[in-house]
């Protein structure tokens, strides 16, 4: 969406902690959370004037808050930025918050579109996911969803989990899809050793599918969702026509976004930030009238275009050459030569209405693709003396200081 910027807003609160998860988050100091809301509303209010065309709460789980602090938050995304009537307004919530007077309030505080965490519809699965909720909980949830007049719904599910088989995965999408959700994000369990599951994993004492098997359990996925009238628009993420999430799509297709909250990341007039991820020294930072930043970088051209190939190349659609010269001063070819070429020729890579995109049977070799192109790259001299290389502006209409909030490729809530 071009000359407009997308706002996320991270809530690091969860009840208790998965044991495959890594993001920013705690299960502890409930007390502070009032706190913790008006410093975000606070960091909100800092931000320079632009257009917003989606608002993400993010987290954690942001359903814990109380609907009058989303109101709050909405509240105060409205005094500071411009934000536009159709805005699409995410809140990502746990199935163990979604009783339906609490839905209802968050719909009346301005959120148009749910993002529900149920992970799976099997209890058992849930058990080994540490999940508090059961399968019975999650349908209720999206019933309940309804209810509170949300008809932009998105359900979050994981495959790839320990003793899952196809046809245990292929059960929980059937029963996913039966609930009628506009939006399905269907993500391969990957876990790092620093957290409990991972270490499981590395000390033999877990057992995940082994490759082939994930890949059986992701091309059914394409198939039962693409037969179901479910468009595929990027690795994970799959939607009924017009609803792919327009925040998200704001990530892949590399423009700005704002951010606000413990750990958030922005991407705005060619600055990129991270937010210190502990609450309590972004709470202390607010208090001073100051925000601690942890990564405040400018990146070089490089860097921007390989960043921007990499978040491409997860679209379905791909990415657009003419706005890679527009960007960058250099065609694909110039840039990527000669692996572009080597993968075109090897079907890693395809032209479809002028994008060039991964094709389907290769999506989950998408890193394999990147480190060639990534590495063809080493040889490329950005053209000299450009100092206009499409730096994201977010449509700023006042002197813009940017900040922003965190890259959600796989979620937790
Ligand atoms: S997966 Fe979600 S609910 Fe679980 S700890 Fe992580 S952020 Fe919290």
């Amino acid at each position: 969406m071009v000359g407009t910027a997308a706002l996320y807003v991270h809530f690091p609160y969860c009840v208790s902690i998965c044991p495959y998860c890594d993001f920013d988050r705690q299960a502890t100091g409930f007390g502070s959370i009032p706190r913790y809301v008006a410093a975000v509303a606070a960091d909100m209010r800092r931000q320079s004037r632009r257009r917003i065309h989606s608002i993400f709460f993010g987290g954690g789980t942001p359903s814990l808050m109380e609907p009058d602090q989303v109101a709050t938050l909405c509240r105060a995304a409205s005094d500071t930025f411009d934000v536009r009537a159709d805005a699409e307004i995410t809140l990502e919530a746990n199935p163990g918050e979604c009783e339906s007077a609490r839905l209802t309030g968050f719909r009346a505080a301005g959120v148009n579109r749910l993002s529900i965490g149920v992970q799976s519809l099997d209890d058992s699965t849930l058990e080994q996911l540490g999940r508090r909720h059961t399968a019975e909980e999650a349908r209720t949830a999206v019933r309940s969803a309804r209810a509170a007049d949300f008809d932009n719904v998105s359900l979050d599910l994981m495959l790839g989990l320990a003793g899952m088989t196809t046809e245990r995965w292929l059960a929980t999408l059937v029963d996913a899809i039966a609930l009628g959700p506009e939006h399905l994000s269907c993500y391969i369990l990957t876990v790092d050793e620093r957290v409990p599951m991972g270490r499981d994993v590395a000390g033999g004492r877990l057992i995940l599918p082994d490759e082939g098997a994930v890949a059986d359990q992701y091309e059914v996925t394409q198939r039962v969702l693409a037969a179901e009238g479910y468009e595929q628009y990027e690795i994970s993420n799959w939607a009924r026509p017009g609803r792919a999430s327009r925040h998200n799509l704001t990530y892949w297709r590399d423009e700005p976004y704002v951010g606000v909250g413990a750990g958030a990341a922005g991407w705005v007039d060619g600055r990129r930030t991270k937010r210190t991820p502990s609450p309590a020294r972004y709470m202390a930072a607010l208090d001073r009238g100051t925000v601690d930043l942890v990564e405040d970088e400018r990146p070089d051209l490089i860097t921007r275009a390989r960043d921007w190939l990499a978040l491409g190349l997860r679209l379905r659609r791909g990415i657009d050459p003419e706005d890679f010269r527009q960007r960058f001063g250099s065609t694909l070819s110039q840039a990527l030569e000669p692996a572009l070429s080597d993968l075109i020729v090897g079907h890693r890579l395809e032209t479809v209405e002028g994008f060039l995109r991964i094709p389907a049977a290769s999506v989950l070799v998408t890193s394999e693709i990147l480190l060639r192109l990534h590495g063809a790259m080493d040889a490329w001299t950005p053209p000299l003396g450009r100092s206009d290389w499409g730096s994201p502006s977010g449509g700023s209409v006042a002197q813009s200081e940017a900040e922003g909030p965190q890259l959600r490729t796989a979620r937790g809530a």
